[in-house]
């Protein structure tokens, strides 16, 4: 898509740190790391968003992202890693990109709530399952 910065990775008109790419995929470094190896993963079909991909790809997504976690874990010693994907307000680059993140046992990398939890109502269970079955039938 037109004025993509990663559609334009893609088609090699802006550089990136390329670490695999194939016929559907590509992963490249993150431009601001927040830990070492921090990879990010896209299909090479412009999709906007994890609401706009299919099973196919969203497998394929997944599955590479279990390998590029376990080599960023053996290149960096990491005890592990997470992966994360950001939509809505939270995504400044509107094509769909899977993070994948090296995490050290005594990093400060945690997703934190508010200290007063807060409470799912019993209302908003029938809400979301009424909302999800038109969404999956
Ligand atoms: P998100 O908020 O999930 O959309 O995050 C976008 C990510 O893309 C951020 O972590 C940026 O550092 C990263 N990013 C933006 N531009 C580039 C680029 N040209 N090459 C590599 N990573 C980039
Ligand atoms: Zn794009």
């Amino acid at each position: 898509m037109e004025n993509c910065i990663f559609c334009k990775i893609i088609n090699k008109e802006i550089p990136a740190n390329v670490i695999y790419e194939d016929q559907y995929l590509m992963a490249f470094l993150d431009i601001n790391p927040i830990s070492d190896g921090h990879t990010l993963i896209v299909p090479k079909k412009h999709f906007k968003d994890l609401n706009e991909i299919n099973e196919e790809i969203g497998g394929k997504v997944l599955v590479l992202a279990a390998k590029i976690g376990k080599a960023i874990v053996e290149s960096f010693n990491f005890e592990g890693y997470s992966i994360w994907e950001n939509n809505g307000h939270f995504q400044d680059v509107p094509h769909f990109h899977l993070h994948v993140i090296g995490r050290h046992k005594n990093n400060d990398l945690k997703i934190k709530g508010p200290e007063t939890p807060y409470k799912s109502e019993k209302e908003h269970l029938q809400e979301i399952k009424a909302i999800l079955s038109k969404e999956i039938n």
